[in-house]
């Protein structure tokens, strides 16, 4: 835990996942994706039909997770990989998403990822994206963003996303599952999602991709 790590957490839709990107791209560092090892979890248990309240099962498969990230020539992000698998899309449904945040409230399935997590900080830096980035996996990183926008702006953005990518959804059942799935991370007791105490908090309702960035970018170059 040596290298410098910059955690983005906050509630889904809040763009973190690009912001993240977009930053760890900009300084040239690594970039942790923790949401998708859930994810990722969440579609073993599925395809293994373990119970998703079943948390010695699932501890169990979280020990033995085969993922790997594999980052593509073009610089779009990565591929993600379940025992050989290719599931980038796969893990992005909103079945996998309920899912994700029904494994992600046992405590003893978040210990289990917790060193696969930490693995991920490495010189010359990582960006971290999740929920309990700055608060559990890597409490002294040095700068922490926690961004978050209104449900309804998060519903409108998620909706676009899953159009631009072929999914048919209605935008009212996104905004209840946005809903939903926040009340879970806000409310379970185990790393439940909250603001780090020294977390600069940034509301990015209204705000544009671009504009994010120059905010995030702006509490980078004042943390030098
Ligand atoms: O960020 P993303 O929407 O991909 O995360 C999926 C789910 O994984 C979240 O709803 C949350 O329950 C869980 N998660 C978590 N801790 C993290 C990242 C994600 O509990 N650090």
């Amino acid at each position: 835990e040596r290298a410098p790590v910059i955690t983005v957490d906050g509630p889904s839709g809040a763009g973190k996942g690009t912001i993240s990107q977009l930053l760890a791209q900009h300084l040239g560092w690594h970039l942790l994706d923790s949401g998708a090892i859930y994810r990722v979890l969440a579609l073993a248990a599925i395809h293994h039909d373990v119970e998703l309240e079943n948390e010695e099962a699932l501890t169990l498969l979280a020990a033995h997770l085969d993922v790997k990230f594999v980052s593509s020539s073009e610089g779009e992000g990565s591929k993600v990989v379940l025992e050989g698998e290719d599931v980038t899309n796969a893990i992005r449904t909103q079945e996998v998403s309920n899912a994700a945040s029904k494994v992600a409230s046992l405590p003893r399935v978040r210990e289990a990822l917790l060193r696969r997590q930490r693995a991920f900080s490495a010189e010359p830096g990582l960006v971290a994206d999740g929920r309990d980035m700055g608060t559990v996996v890597f409490p002294k990183a040095p700068l922490k963003l926690f961004l978050t926008a209104s449900a309804e702006e998060r519903a409108q953005r998620r909706f676009n996303q899953l159009q631009d990518k072929g999914f048919d959804v209605k935008i009212d059942r996104l905004l209840a599952e946005i809903i939903e799935r926040d009340e879970r991370d806000m409310n379970r007791a185990a790393a439940p999602l909250v603001p780090a105490d020294d977390a600069i908090t940034i509301d990015t309702t209204g705000i544009g991709i671009e504009g994010v960035l120059e905010l995030v970018l702006e509490q980078v170059n004042k943390s030098k």
